[in-house]
């Protein structure tokens, strides 16, 4: 997400660094440098020059001159400015107050609508809501089976015509579908229109039909990041077509430039508020413009990091470990086997450690760890007997080859295994005077 963007702001910022105090000159090569930055990575002009001028404007001001350390401070205002840009506050959605809350998808086909009305859906039931899935693409041959589908997965009802009553007529089904919602307790209805491959008017009025006959809380548009600013324009088409009131990003894990996010908020006037980073119904969240622009400052995005955490780590395990750490009793393979393993279910490592600030630079290196790595890991230390996980001291040279034969890999891989367990058994020992893992759910800090 964002590479390209990500790596020309920082090097813009390694060479200011060395700098002491900034003269007129410095600046005005800073702001040119992002410039071109935000132009390669395809924002659209009108947002560049605005951005560009806030900057310079602020990094003439007091708050630079005056600062103990003038570099550090020009990159707290472009994080400032970047935040603003993709729209400040995290926007949330606004519930009905007499249920079902209805929120209709729009956007051009292609853009990922279909599956975005299952992660959303998915997303709603996570939150304690009973949603509805509505299938209104009655245009794109199979779109009404791929949301069933999609409905299947998230494990969430889907409401479709019934062949030979009402087919063909979007606007009726979105209509009947809201009683159905009420009539089955449903608090929210989460419309799937149809989108064409480009715009065009009548996709538009059928747009416009079915949202005046449902009267939708929300109205989302739905495009792809990878578009970058023909975003703008088909957002600006929908603006004047049918009108909405948040943006949903897709295929965010495909876009390396940031274009169409940085954007769509200041050109349409309306917050980004969902963004969609892959093709499983997991690869979703609300959209944070903080964490955002702290990612693509290569600031890292802790927060969202434990947010995973805490979703994917039950507690009793967190406490198990924390409680062990506080206790100073002996960290073991077995220990070591359990964290590896909740690790990897928090999702593709590349991804993980992508999150952590100043991990941008080792860019190249993280996509070369392999989750496959985890699991011969896993294998090698399931190859061990008990004894040998409580007590890896006793894992001499035969103990060593018997194991490489029982996991498939070689004795030297073996070997770098215990003596990296080691290692971090030394740091947990070092940790567990109480100081805890930072931001480790359930621990002391
Ligand atoms: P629709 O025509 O707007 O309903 O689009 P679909 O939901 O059918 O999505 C079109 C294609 O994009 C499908 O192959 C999806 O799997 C894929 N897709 C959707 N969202 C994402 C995403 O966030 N990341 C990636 N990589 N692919 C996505």
């Amino acid at each position: 997400m964002f590479e390209n963007l990500s790596d020309r702001l920082t090097s813009v910022f390694t060479n200011l660094r060395s700098k002491g105090r900034l003269s007129e000159a410095d600046i005005n090569a800073t702001a040119r440098e992002i410039r071109v930055a935000l132009l390669e990575a395809d924002v659209a002009l009108p947002v560049v020059k605005e951005f560009i001028s806030r900057i310079k404007e602020r990094a003439r001001g007091a708050e630079v001159s005056q600062a103990l350390n003038p570099a550090q401070q020009v990159v707290k205002i472009v994080n400032d400015e970047l935040i603003a840009i993709l729209g400040g506050e995290t926007r949330r959605i606004r519930f009905a107050k007499t249920a079902p809350t209805v929120i209709m998808l729009a956007g051009l086909q292609g853009a990922g609508k279909t599956t975005l009305a299952g992660k959303l859906a998915r997303w709603l039931k996570e939150e304690g809501h009973t949603p509805l899935l509505v299938a209104c693409d009655l245009q794109r041959p199979n779109a009404v089976q791929q949301l069933q589908v999609m409905g299947e997965r998230a494990g969430v009802a889907v409401y479709a015509p019934e062949p030979g009553n009402g087919v063909g007529d979007p606007v009726r089904v979105a209509q009947s579908s809201i009683a159905e919602a009420k009539r089955a307790q449903h608090d929210v209805v989460i419309i799937d229109t149809a989108g064409r491959l480009g715009v065009d008017t009548e996709m538009m009025q059928q747009a416009v039909d079915i949202r005046r006959a449902t009267d939708p809380e929300e109205v989302l548009f739905v495009v792809d990041a990878m578009v970058g600013q023909d975003a703008v324009n088909t957002a600006q088409a929908f603006m004047d077509g049918v009108g909405f009131d948040g943006v949903v990003l897709t295929k965010l894990d495909g876009d390396a430039r940031g274009g169409a996010a940085l954007s769509v908020r200041e050109i349409t006037g309306k917050p980004i508020m969902f963004a969609s980073t892959g093709e499983k119904l997991e690869d979703f969240d609300l959209f944070h413009p903080d964490r955002m622009a702290g990612r693509i400052l290569d600031m890292g995005d802790i927060l969202t990091l434990i947010e995973q955490a805490q979703r994917t780590f039950d507690e009793e395990q967190t406490a198990k470990m924390a409680g062990k750490l506080a206790s100073g009793e002996d960290f073991t393979l077995e220990d070591f086997l359990d964290q590896m393993m909740m690790i990897r279910k928090m999702g593709p490592i590349g991804n993980l450690l992508g999150m952590l600030p100043g991990m941008g630079q080792m860019r190249q290196q993280v996509n070369q760890i392999d989750d496959k790595d985890l699991d011969r890991v896993a294998a090698i230390i399931r190859s061990m007997t008990p004894a040998e996980r409580a007590e890896p001291k006793m894992i001499n040279g035969s103990r060593r080859a018997r194991i490489a034969r029982g996991s498939g890999v070689t004795v030297g891989e073996v070997s770098s295994l215990v003596t990296r367990f080691f290692q971090a058994q030394k740091m947990m020992r070092a940790m567990a005077g109480g100081m805890g893992i930072p931001g480790m759910p359930g621990t002391r800090r």
